[in-house]
């Protein structure tokens, strides 16, 4: 195995490992976004779209200054998904197989950066679409780590039956959570689009469309370590057709350099060994090729600028009405606790999926349009599949641009996700006079309470508003099937960019007093149908 494959291997899997670690209570203690602060599509696009600096990015920063001397050794050796494609592209399209010639379709990665670009300036963040980080990170959390806890869990079911016989205990009772989420299936869709693109050209996504590789690219037309080509060159071509990235033009000695990954394989296959990768040798020709701005590239990214406008403009409608905490425009949108103003969380969250695939409770969901286009993938919480712990600060710990603050333990319980509505038409007390505790039972703040009404038969719900903090325990533990009777909605939401959580909260008038952790619990298991009747309910 050559060094590049070694190193690619091995930071493939630390990245994986980080992804995994992320959900565990170790990832507090680890760099787990560290893959996505390299990223400089990430740095430079939340610079721009949320005017917003941190510390972080210094990594970005030096992905970028790395790139300058060494040429796109990140793209080569580090980026989890050139390494996903290099494994892939085996697999679509094995290297013997021939691949039908492209034009040159090099500009449109070009494209892509001035559309995000020219959205970000208009402080819209869609670097979502195409931040090769925030994809991958996405495919590996939404997709392919929930298939892998589905099958572990299937393995652990048949050797439980085994341990319980030979008395190991602590696997007998063992559990492994296995998260679902929505958008699923359109994230394997688009990867699959991806895989099969090396039918016509190995790594197709990081030649033509990857808007880091675009960045990187322009910082390294011309790094000190490079492609050269001695005079012993006998111009076979062998290079010219085994180039991954397509770098070496007709002339085998010229180089595209801003286009090379310093993978090295024109080095191994060269029969004469008249290729080398040095830093500039005095008095010797750099034979590169100018990278030329043509004058259509030109004229698309001012059409990229239009569109991209046209498209900010309609984002930025869908939360013109929010309100002075930043309150979504749907009515049903309860964004992560410690979540920034809506406007600002939309602009500093990249998709990247950390927070989703680090939630304990599966209760954070991608979502589709329901904060308009420019909120496509952005996490929101779904309390039918799970709620939030009030004492959990997960997704603040992941979160690599601070979307979500990342909240100290004392501050967590202040940062009010929403309020608790009764709907009374679906309710088994306000609507069938059927006697229920559950709301009350499970709820970690005691904001339900019930009271006697006049002409209902059984004690009925009503939920104390300074006292809820929208966790959704209550709606998660309904026992109404489909749609909760007990359902929460973002109003009265607590969300800033700044200052104390809990001065806030008391300056609102809150009264937020968490009850001690076993006598709400949290849910043993995600399948409630399977947990038997809900706590407090009974016929
Ligand atoms: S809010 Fe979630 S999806 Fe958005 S950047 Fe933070 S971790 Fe990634």
């Amino acid at each position: 195995m050559s060094l590049r494959r070694a190193i690619q291997l091995i930071s493939l899997a630390l990245f994986l490992f980080f992804l995994i670690v992320a959900s565990t209570s170790f990832g507090s203690y680890l760099p787990v976004d560290s893959f996505l602060q390299l990223d400089p599509t990430h740095f430079m696009g939340t610079l721009v779209s949320a005017r917003y600096f941190s510390l972080s990015f210094l990594t970005a920063i030096l992905v970028l200054l790395i790139t300058l001397v060494l040429g796109r050794i990140f793209c080569g050796y580090i980026c989890p998904l050139g390494t996903t494609l290099d494994g892939t592209d085996k697999i679509f399209c094995p290297s013997h197989e021939k691949r039908p010639r492209l034009g040159n379709l090099r500009p449109i990665k070009y494209y892509i950066i001035a559309f995000l670009f020219g959205a970000a300036v208009l402080g819209v963040s869609l670097i979502f679409i195409a931040a090769p980080l925030s994809l991958i990170t996405r495919f590996y959390g939404l997709v392919v780590y929930p298939v892998f806890a589905l099958f572990a869990d299937g393995i652990l079911s048949i050797i439980q039956p085994l341990a319980d016989r030979f008395g190991i205990s602590s696997l007998v009772f063992a559990q492994i959570k296995t998260p679902r989420f929505a958008t699923q299936f359109f994230i394997l869709v688009f990867f699959a689009a991806i895989f099969a693109s090396a039918r016509f050209s190995p790594r197709f996504w990081c030649r033509y469309l990857c808007p880091s590789g675009a960045l990187l690219a322009l910082v390294s037309r011309k790094p000190l370590l490079r492609r050269r080509v001695t005079e012993d060159c006998t111009d076979c071509g062998k290079c010219v057709e085994s180039c991954p990235m397509g770098a070496i033009p007709e002339d085998p000695c010229l180089t595209l350099h801003e286009e090379c990954i310093v993978c090295r394989t024109c080095e191994k296959v060269c029969p004469v060994d008249a290729v080398a990768f040095t830093s500039e040798v005095p008095g010797q020709p750099s034979h590169g090729v100018e990278f030329s701005q043509t004058r259509r590239r030109f004229i698309a990214s001012g059409l990229t600028g239009a569109v991209t406008a046209a498209i900010s403009l309609t984002g930025l409608k869908a939360v013109s009405n929010q309100g002075a905490l930043g309150q979504v425009a749907d009515p049903r949108l309860i964004r992560p606790p410690g979540a920034l103003p809506e406007k600002e969380f939309l602009s500093r969250c990249v998709r990247c999926g950390e927070c989703m695939a680090a939630c304990p409770t599966n209760t954070l969901q991608p979502i589709w349009f329901q904060a308009g286009f420019i909120g496509l993938f952005s996490p929101a919480l779904n309390m039918r599949r799970g709620p939030c712990d009030p004492e959990c600060i997960r997704c603040g710990e992941v979160c690599p641009t601070n979307a979500i603050t990342n909240l100290l333990k004392n501050e967590r319980i202040w940062a009010k996700l929403g309020t608790a509505v009764i709907l009374r038409h679906a309710c088994l007390a306000w609507e069938h006079q059927k006697k229920c505790l559950v709301c009350d039972e499970v709820c970690p703040f005691d904001a339900v309470v019930f009271k006697d009404e006049p002409e209902h038969e059984v004690p009925v719900p009503h939920v104390i508003e300074d006292r809820c903090a929208g966790c959704g325990y209550c709606e998660y533990f309904c026992p109404v099937q489909n749609q909760a009777a007990i359902v929460v909605t973002p109003m009265g939401a607590l969300r800033q960019s700044r200052g104390s959580y809990e001065e806030e909260a008391k300056r609102q008038g809150l009264k937020l007093v968490l009850r001690p952790k076993d006598e709400y619990g949290l849910p043993e298991s995600e399948e409630k149908d399977t947990r038997g009747p809900a706590p407090g309910f009974t016929e």
